[in-house]
């Protein structure tokens, strides 16, 4: 056979160029390459794993084709629904094909190092003769004696054992086992063991529970769902949702043997609603931990696609799970931001699950207390189907929420008077620090949440709380120090800093919120008997970190748990009576859009861990600005209101749902040629649309990202807003395609962003 005459194949590669590969195929390996499979190639004198696309011709090529190395696998990784499932991800989000489907693969298949995914094994030993009378003992080992302790021992455990417990549990000698093998008397094997670390986990009984009548309808309305229908479940927090899941899943699994994905935010986060999964369906279940390793995920992810397990359940990349026959997927807290990848390609798993769902036939169930605009919007226009509980379980109350206004009574810092006072009196006032003390002294628990440090720092009246906007954006201004003055991080538009109120002429003053650990140490000195357990990333990057906080909750061993964000979700702890949130405006007054969003959802999810036993429960927020509708619509439990008020404040200027964006980032350790290369990258695409699609996007910016620095890189962007996807498509893949960009420079471009900060 000639070089021309060889088979050729596509492959796409996990490589930042817009293009696919020719490779040759090597008649001297076994396996054929097909459609979906993985092949390893040589690329820039380096192997890579590469997924064959399928045969390709020799037209136009300029070299001859390199060949492929090997065919690691004797069947494809990736079927066509996932491989045109990736090409969607490829084509909306703007990346490489073969990008997209690195992602869609566990870590451990598509690194080339590891083509043949290490896989844990352990040595086995095992009896191979029998000595039945104790003078073939005697004889055998006459000069032996460690050797037959150990054939005694391996006796005495029924024949096998492995040969980590023999040598470290017992202390045997290697040497002596080699010498038992040598004998034939044993043999020694490796065997694959398949890691579920949540196995170590024990499950909660699974006292069946009968369904409210309005989980009935909620279940009987999902079961005749239609291929492709997508629900939304609105149910305020401890209506009962995960009860709703798993008679769905029960459906689907049990009755109609198919299978079905789960999607939590994060399963760290989240360990009792994962265990009431398992509860359920034991083992058919694979949970795709974060903290998996490479070779534990590979093991699930086989399972799964041997059919082994029947529903996967995990954070945003368990969308990518390789079932057959799937019918139903459900994303839990749809709303939550975790969902959208932050790195390329930035694909939002509620999305991805709905295109995959279309094209397999599934169905999809969005849950949450809190929905996402862009569900709402969809479940109003009819694109969703709305399905509401809005009660929760048993009669319980939602309940009541306090707001504890600071206005008027900023301690202001001895030295300066640029901020208020970070003393505990100045951080939890009198109305929270009593509750607290009279949590503790009954004997119940307290929950403190505390907004994530702001990035930036914001300047708010003192008495009115009123804070600067800008006037393009509607986001917060930023306060710089040098030189002083306020920036909108979306347009760039400043303005001098004010010392007084526009609206009241009352003190202005700068924020920036605290941090865990200096309000835990406040706590502390206040309540030297209690016991005090913290909770954000620096106390949890263990691997089972949260889990072991939340059991130690759970039982009783913390008085007063006090923690970021990822306190607020799915904790359902029936002595905790009292929840705190220490500042609202930090998270009010973050420059983005969705600012006000996501703090509405967040003091509802918080909220929603207080009184969940019968002892009821009551919630404090502290804040400047009470009458802000994130504030004001989280204490009435008014999500309704909440959304028409928000939606309201997206129309001028427009905002998603109104319209969708893209948010374009360029980084580079120089300021200066960061800056430079957004001025010139945004000139660019405004010529650009001069000449086409007149009218169909509008640009904003550039400006410094409100996180202007990210380890030694400075960040800038510009903001491309479109109600026209296909126009939005065609400009950002141009753009991306043919912008040239320095190679100390990275560009990234972020469709339908989460947050623009
Ligand atoms: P959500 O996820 O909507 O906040 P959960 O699913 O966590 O609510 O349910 C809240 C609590 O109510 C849980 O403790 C759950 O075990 C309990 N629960 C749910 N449904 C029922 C039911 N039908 N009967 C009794 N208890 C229920
Ligand atoms: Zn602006």
């Amino acid at each position: 056979m000639t070089e021309a005459d060889t088979p050729l194949v596509e492959v796409a590669l996990a490589v930042p160029l817009f293009q696919t590969f020719r490779y040759a195929i090597d008649p001297a390996i076994p396996v054929a390459p097909v459609v979906g499979s993985r092949v390893i190639v040589p690329f820039r004198n380096r192997k890579e794993v590469g997924i064959c696309l399928g045969s390709a011709t020799s037209d136009g090529l300029r070299q001859t084709p390199k060949r492929i190395l090997e065919v690691p696998d004797a069947h494809p990784a990736l079927n066509d629904r996932m491989l045109e499932l990736c090409r969607w991800i490829a084509e909306y989000y703007i990346v490489p094909l073969g990008i997209a489907l690195r992602t869609a693969l566990p870590a451990a298949m598509t690194g080339a190092e590891h083509s043949q995914p290490a896989r844990k094994t352990r040595r086995i030993v095992r009896l191979r003769q029998d000595l039945p009378t104790l003078t073939h003992r005697d004889r055998a080992f006459a000069r032996a004696p460690q050797q037959r302790l150990v054939f005694e021992m391996l006796e005495s455990l029924g024949g096998t054992s492995t040969l980590d417990h023999l040598l470290q549990k017992l202390a045997f000698s290697p040497s002596v086992l080699k010498g038992l093998e040598r004998r034939g008397l044993v043999e020694i094997d490796a065997e694959e063991v398949d890691r579920d670390p949540f196995a170590q986990r024990t499950s909660r009984s699974a006292a069946a529970l009968d369904p409210t009548a309005a989980q009935q309808q909620a279940i009987a309305t999902l079961k005749a769902g239609a291929a492709g229908d997508v629900f939304l479940l609105h149910g305020i927090t401890g209506s009962g949702k995960t009860l709703v899941y798993i008679e769905l899943l029960r459906e689907i699994v049990d009755r109609r043997g198919q299978t079905g994905i789960v999607l939590v935010p994060e399963i760290a986060l989240t360990p009792q609603t994962v265990d009431r999964f398992r509860a359920v369906f034991g083992d058919r279940i694979a949970v795709l931990h974060s903290a998996l390793s490479e070779g534990e995920r590979y093991d699930a992810w086989r399972a799964l696609s041997r059919g082994e397990k029947r529903i996967a359940v995990g954070a945003r990349s368990a969308i990518f799970a390789p079932l057959e026959n799937l019918g139903a997927i459900i994303v839990d807290e749809e709303h939550e931001s975790s969902y959208k990848q932050g790195e390329t390609p930035r694909y939002h798993a509620r999305e991805v699950a709905i295109v995959r769902a279309r094209a397999e036939g599934a169905v999809v169930v969005l849950g949450s207390a809190t929905p996402s605009l862009e569900s709402w919007t969809n479940a109003g226009s009819g694109k969703y189907t709305l399905i509401s509980l809005p009660e929760r379980v048993g009669g319980g109350t939602l309940p009541r929420i306090d707001v504890v206004d600071l206005r008027h009574r900023d301690v202001q810092r001895p030295d300066t008077s640029s901020g208020p006072g970070t003393g505990y009196s100045a951080v939890i006032r009198e109305e929270l620090d009593a509750a607290l003390a009279n949590t503790l002294q009954r004997g119940e628990q307290s929950i403190l949440l505390l907004n994530r440090r702001g990035y930036s720092a914001f300047v708010q009246c003192g008495d009115c709380g009123d804070v600067v906007v800008c006037p393009n954006c509607s986001i917060t201004l930023t306060h710089h120090r040098s030189p002083e003055r306020l920036l909108c991080h979306y347009c760039a538009h400043q303005e001098p800093l004010r010392v007084t109120c526009a609206r009241c002429g009352g003190k202005t003053l700068r924020h920036r919120g605290l941090g865990t650990q200096q309000v835990e140490r406040l706590l502390k000195d206040r309540f030297a008997s209690a016991r005090i357990a913290r909770m954000d990333v620096d106390t949890t990057s263990g691997k089972w970190a949260h889990a072991e906080i939340l059991d130690r909750v759970a039982a009783g061993e913390v008085d007063m748990l006090l923690g970021t964000q990822m306190i607020a979700k799915g904790l359902d702890f029936p002595n905790v009576t009292l929840v705190g949130v220490v500042d609202a405006d930090v998270g009010i007054n973050l420059p983005d859009f969705r600012a006000s969003e996501r703090c509405f959802q967040l003091l509802s999810q918080v909220a929603g861990r207080a009184g969940r036993g019968p002892k009821g429960g009551r919630v404090l927020i502290q804040t400047r600005v009470p009458s802000h509708h994130a504030v004001r619509c989280a204490v009435t439990h008014d999500y309704a209101t909440f959304v028409k008020d928000e939606l309201e404040g997206r129309v001028k200027p427009a905002y998603p749902p109104n319209l969708r964006l893209a948010n374009i980032v360029f980084s580079g350790t120089s300021d200066r040629a960061t800056s430079q290369l957004a001025i010139t990258g945004a000139n660019w695409i405004r010529e650009l649309l001069e000449t086409q699609t007149a009218g169909e996007i509008t640009l904003v910016g550039p400006a410094p990202c409100a996180i202007e620095r990210v380890k030694t890189r400075w960040r800038w962007h510009f903001v491309l807003k479109s109600s026209n996807p296909s126009a939005m498509t065609r400009v950002s893949r141009y753009f991306m395609e043919k912008f040239p960009v320095p190679p100390a420079l990275r560009v990234t471009l972020d469709r339908d962003p989460v947050t623009l900060l």
